[in-house]
């Protein structure tokens, strides 16, 4: 038996029966890292000292029957995410030698739940980016087919959890950086309702869009992922103080009764031949599931990527206004003056993209500019939210392709930000409008992966869940593996 391509739900079961012990998990997900991380390029820093010794703690407790479904189980953390003692990069040389002096809740919970991690996942630079080329450490390759780009830019945690490097990973998505390399690699992607999972400890890029959510091998995992990382955080001013279910509740294989909105807006033009015949196989699917499927209009889809692209560097810019070289990470020392400094810092630190976000923030903000686009974008912002709440009044959740293509080449888009922006069409507008999201492997284009993403109003978990579960029953897209 192969230990890694396990699920969590399978594992927890060895582990319970007394089969495996969390020690040989641990060591057969290190070893499998051992065989394909220099093929894929998915990890920045494996931390297997640790491992080792939380896998022996896991085992103890599960001897002693103080145990939970992740305890016990390796997982692979995004390095935006911070972690106390470790560093965390973000990808960036801005943060290439940062150690947190603390824990982001999401780690803090998933340690008290028992994780074993195994190491942080490669990313975009700061989460700015759909193709992880943003790394400013090195590129990840998606094992579907090596040359192409696994997405982004949780693009590491993507392929970690594709090439069974780790059970599960924990991603960041601020406009699709959990969705897309999900759909991408095949594996599910979850970004949960704004507010519904801590971002304390997450490093900020767009505070009013960023949400942390599980990647995973099928859709049960992501349920018990999300029942240890949702959840109140007095920490997080924005965390939805709100009950949190037991969400493997959820998990019935039967649509009979659930209505389904297609947008139109979302097979857009650009979309791939391939990726709209999954889509319609796919609808079919879920209508043999027993739901009805009905076509629907958001008119104001279209300027959500617009929207996006204000407000997303407008609070980029401000939040990396604290990489000065005085209170974090890199430091130009070799300096005349305090701004020659902190210039050099920011000049050295960040890479092209960062410095392209942080040069529109500043400039759609700056008097003059300021109503024009950022007061204009949040206007939009708010009829996009208004548009959605209409459509769920009628509908349960809606249907649509995670990304419009599949897996593109790496370095084909990395030249043209604006045709690298147009990765993440179908994915941003449920960050604008703070909903929650789930992407699930769809099947296949010319042997590359293809994503449907479930779409529903704030706090419907546990329907988007219901409809992958039985979507994913009656499919199994995602027991395929890639040819690594
Ligand atoms: N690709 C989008 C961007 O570059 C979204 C990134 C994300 O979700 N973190 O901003």
């Amino acid at each position: 038996m192969k230990l890694y391509d396990l699920t969590i739900h399978q594992a927890h079961e060895l582990l319970k029966r007394r089969d495996v012990s969390s020690l040989e998990l641990t060591k057969a997900v290190l070893k499998r890292i051992a065989e394909v991380e220099e093929k894929v390029g998915a990890i920045v820093s494996i931390t297997e000292d640790l491992a080792l010794s939380q896998a022996e703690q896991a085992d103890k407790r599960i001897s002693d029957g103080d145990f939970v479904p992740l305890t016990g189980i390796p997982a692979l953390i995004k390095d935006n995410m911070c972690t106390k003692g470790l560093r965390t990069t973000c990808s960036s040389r801005m943060l290439e030698n940062f150690i947190p002096p603390y824990d982001a809740t999401v780690v803090e919970r998933l340690k008290e739940a028992g994780m074993v991690m195994v190491g942080k996942t490669n990313m975009d630079e700061f989460a700015m980016g759909s193709s992880t080329e943003n790394s400013a450490l090195f590129p990840t390759h998606n094992p579907w087919g090596l040359d192409r780009v696994p997405g982004g830019s949780s693009g590491g945690s993507a392929v970690g959890v594709a090439t069974d490097e780790a059970i599960y990973a924990l991603g960041s998505d601020t406009g699709g950086s959990i969705r897309q390399p999900a759909g991408f690699c095949s594996v599910v992607g979850f970004k949960p309702t704004y507010g519904r999972v801590s971002r304390f400890g997450l490093v900020a890029f767009a505070s009013s869009l960023d949400q942390i959510g599980p990647l995973t091998k099928d859709v049960t995992d992501s349920a018990l992922v999300m029942n240890v990382i949702a959840g109140y955080d007095p920490r997080d001013s924005t965390s939805a103080n709100y009950p949190v279910p037991d969400y493997t509740e959820s998990l019935i294989p039967d649509l009979r009764g659930f209505r389904l909105g297609v947008p139109k807006e979302y097979f857009v033009e650009g979309m791939e031949k391939g990726v709209e015949e999954v889509m319609r196989t796919a609808i079919a699917k879920l209508e043999e599931l027993g739901a009805t499927v009905e076509e629907v209009s958001l008119l104001h889809t279209k300027y959500a990527l617009a929207a996006y692209y204000i407000i997303a560097p407008s609070e980029a810019m401000a939040n990396l206004a604290r990489y000065d070289g005085v209170k974090y990470g890199f430091s130009y020392r070799d300096a005349e003056s305090m701004w020659d400094a902190m210039e050099k810092t920011r000049q050295f630190g960040f890479g092209p993209e960062v410095k392209r976000r942080i040069i529109l923030g500043t400039y759609a903000l700056s008097a003059g500019y300021y109503d024009a686009y950022y007061l204009k974008a949040q206007k939009v912002r708010t009829l996009i939210r208004r548009e959605f709440e209409e459509v769920f009044e009628k509908f349960d959740a809606l249907i649509t392709p995670t990304s419009p293509t599949v897996p593109f080449k790496i370095g084909e888009k990395v030249d043209d930000p604006l045709q690298m922006y147009l990765s993440d069409v179908c994915t941003l507008p449920i960050n604008i409008a703070g909903i929650p999201g789930l992407s699930v492997p769809a099947g296949f284009s010319d042997g590359l992966p293809v994503g449907m993403q479930i779409i529903g109003k704030p706090f419907s978990e546990e329907t988007l869940l219901r409809i992958g579960f039985a979507y994913e029953q009656t499919t199994g897209w995602w027991e395929q593996k890639p040819p690594l």
